[in-house]
């Protein structure tokens, strides 16, 4: 899940800067294990994704897992007109972001975006995949290519770029010379004790973002990186469920998303597949959640 339109940016509210809340190392490491389970539950929920599967059956495993590790759903509950009713997202085809699991049965050449966040000892990790369904045409698979590419390319320019702003404009770059577009109503956002905190994280860069709301790549920083890419329109409209977010023109949409820490010896993905130290323990978690 991320942060939408609907928090004022800073510009409505005044030109109040953004507090973002530098997190220490012993708060990086404590972040990594919600960021662990978090990937843990993706490859429970990865693994069900085939024709037939409801988006409502992968919601429960998920939230099973979840349940075992005492690791508490970030998504179940978020306040709307009415609140947010499980604990990951699912967005399938068309569907952009915060599509609500149930009975809907997935088809061969179907694409589904699961998001999805856990809070484990007070702190917060936060993911988004697309996963193709069987086979998908060809245009369908470039675009999956293409939002998990641009993420990729996010975390490594985190590497050596010194301002956000200049991240998303080449993550716009990227995207448009695949003839796709980033969706600019939703974008990603800080995270830590809260699942959404300052700053705002954009996937492109404009001149009033640059002016008023950029900020600093510097060790601390932890913010979850989630860019959505359209085939067509990048505009988005509500469902009548008051969730799900689709395209505007009916034309598919992928997500991909990771928690990102900056450190002193660069960006760290706090959502990442385990090390070879926490394999062991990984394995045996995942091994004993599949029964
Ligand atoms: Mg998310
Ligand atoms: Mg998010």
């Amino acid at each position: 899940m991320e942060g939408g339109r609907d928090r004022p940016l800073r510009s409505e509210r005044g030109e109040q800067a953004d507090v973002v809340t530098l997190k220490s190392g012993r708060e990086i490491a404590a972040m990594r294990k919600a960021g662990l389970f978090v990937w843990e539950a993706h490859q429970i929920a990865a693994g069900m994704v085939r024709p037939g599967v409801t988006t409502g059956e992968i919601d429960r495993a998920v939230e099973d897992y979840f349940a075992e590790r005492q690791a508490t759903p970030l998504f179940k509950g978020v306040p709307g007109k009415t609140p947010f009713p499980a604990v990951c997202c699912m967005s399938v085809n068309d569907e952009v972001v915060h599509g609500i699991p149930g009975n809907r049965k997935l088809r061969e050449g179907d694409i589904i975006s699961i998001d999805t966040g856990c809070r484990v000892k007070g702190w917060c990790g936060d993911s988004a995949y697309t996963h193709p369904v069987g086979e998908v045409s060809d245009e369908v698979r470039r675009l999956l290519d293409c939002t998990s590419g641009v993420l990729q390319l996010a975390i490594e320019l985190m590497a050596t770029r010194n301002r956000w702003g200049d991240v998303a404009a080449e993550m716009a770059t990227y995207v448009r010379d695949f003839g796709f577009t980033v969706v600019e109503n939703f974008v990603g956002h800080g995270i830590g004790k809260k699942m959404h905190e300052d700053p705002q994280v954009p996937n492109f860069c404009s001149p009033s973002f640059r002016r008023k709301h950029d900020f600093e790549l510097e060790p601390g920083l932890v913010i979850a990186v989630e860019p959505m890419v359209n085939i067509g329109t990048k505009r988005v409209r509500p469902l009548p469920d008051h969730w799900t977010q689709s395209t505007a023109d009916g034309k598919p949409s992928a997500h991909f998303e990771h928690t990102v820490a900056i450190t002193d010896e660069g960006p760290l993905v706090l959502t990442a597949a385990p090390t070879e130290a926490e394999q062991e323990d990984s394995s045996r978690r995942l091994a004993a959640a599949r029964g």
